[in-house]
């Protein structure tokens, strides 16, 4: 079983996840320049960018595309996106060659090599904003941040998937008394903003199954969070809802700036 992966950086400043099997190299979003992307890819010891089998897009805000225009045209590397990002980001990542440019629809199975990457929606004020499953010899790998809530549809796809990377934004308390304006505090409260610590954890015990284990704490709030409070948090509701957090899960941080180290899933 060879299906691995690093949270390459996380956070409001900029997001990028690698995902590799023997026969598959993915980044899913460059939301750091391209040279911030090239320093990440040297400290995660990953190999080179050129080599990528492309680059999946989640949706259009700058946090998850700063770096991608610039790498896709200087790498050559194919870009996967639906139709609204595709719409949404042209005009924000400058041209991308049309031999380079491939549809990733919402809901659907794409097969790159021995992976097969599943999408599914979610909800947050993107056009059409989309996260992804990872398969590979029955291992299950699920990435999702950038969203307000967490469904029932959502759960059903992510359900029992043996390593996640899940949003854990914000803590309520701190967004509440920080210095943010009423309007954003309420777009990142909202139904299409981010989810809060305690509201990931309530995800997580939905949909922890048998063989999940290892849970990365993802897209911290730079202002309104901290990783001890969003693990502590977490693992406190986790705990609450009978879940052995440190033997049967374990609490992963990811960084803004320096990558996980690459695990196996
Ligand atoms: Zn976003
Ligand atoms: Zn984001």
């Amino acid at each position: 079983m060879s299906l691995k992966f690093s949270v390459l950086a996380s956070g409001s400043t900029g997001n990028a996840i690698y995902v590799e099997t023997g026969r598959a190299r993915l980044l899913v979003d460059a939301g750091l320049s391209a040279k911030q992307m090239g320093l990440l890819f040297e400290r995660a010891n990953i190999g080179e960018i050129t080599g990528l089998d492309g680059i999946l897009v989640t949706h259009e805000h700058s946090d998850h595309i700063k770096g991608i225009g610039v790498m896709a045209r200087k790498f050559k590397l194919p870009v996967y996106a639906n139709t609204n990002t595709w719409r949404a980001m042209e005009g924000l990542i400058g041209e991308i060659p049309t031999e380079q440019k491939f549809e990733f629809g919402m809901e659907t199975v794409r097969t790159f090599g021995d992976l097969e990457v599943e999408s599914f929606g979610v909800s947050h004020d993107a056009a059409e904003p989309m996260f992804y499953v990872f398969h590979h010899e029955g291992r299950k790998l699920t990435l999702m941040t950038d969203t307000g809530y967490v469904s029932d549809r959502m759960k059903g796809i992510i359900r029992e998937s043996d390593s996640m990377i899940i949003e854990s934004n914000h803590d309520i308390n701190m967004l509440m008394m920080g210095r943010y304006p009423w309007n954003i505090k309420r777009r990142i409260l909202g139904d299409h903003g981010h989810i809060s610590n305690e509201d990931c954890g309530h995800a997580l015990a939905d949909v922890i199954g048998d063989k999940t284990k290892n849970i990365y704490l993802a897209h911290l709030s730079k202002d309104n969070n901290m990783k001890d409070i969003a693990r502590l948090a977490v693992g406190q509701t986790l705990e609450s809802r009978g879940f052995a957090v440190g033997e049967d899960i374990i609490l992963h941080d990811t960084d803004a700036s320096i990558p996980t180290k690459l695990a196996l899933v």
